[in-house]
C-alpha cells in the first residue's frame, strides 16, 4: 500500500501525485519515494530499491531520494516502512526548482 503526496514551493513550483511506498500490484523489490532529480529540475517518484536510482523522466543517474528509505526500517525486513516517510511532512526540502529549502509536502490520497 502506498499514498501520493504533492509538494509545493514558494517559488510556484508545484509537484504532483509523487508516489510513495509499495502497491499491490507492483512486483516485490520496488518502494517509491519522491526524489529530486537536478538535471531537469522536478520532484519525480522513483524506486529506490533499484541498484541504480534513474530519474523516471529524464532517464539521468544521480537522483536523490528526499527520505532515507532505510529510516524506520525494522531489522530483518526487506522493505522499508511507511515510518520512512514520515519525516517528508516535518520539515522544508529542497526544492528542485529554485534549490531553497521551501518545499513542503503534503498527503495526496492513497493508492494500492
Ligand atoms: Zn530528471
Ligand atoms: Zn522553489
Amino acid at each position: 500500500m502506498g499514498f501520493m503526496v504533492s509538494g509545493r514551493c514558494s517559488c510556484g513550483y508545484a509537484a504532483k501525485g509523487l508516489m510513495v511506498g509499495v502497491g499491490m500490484r507492483d512486483p516485490r523489490g520496488t518502494w517509491l519515494a519522491p526524489c529530486i532529480c537536478r538535471k531537469c529540475h522536478q520532484a519525480v517518484s522513483a524506486n529506490v530499491q533499484a541498484k541504480t536510482l534513474k530519474c523516471p523522466k529524464c532517464k539521468a543517474k544521480g537522483v536523490e531520494p528526499y527520505v532515507d528509505p532505510d529510516a524506520g526500517k525494522e531489522e530483518g525486513e526487506e522493505y522499508p516502512s511507511c515510518a520512512a516517510s514520515e519525516p517528508l511532512f516535518d520539515s522544508g526540502f529542497e526544492c528542485p526548482a529554485c534549490a531553497k529549502k521551501s518545499l513542503k509536502f503534503e498527503f495526496a490520497g492513497m493508492w494500492d
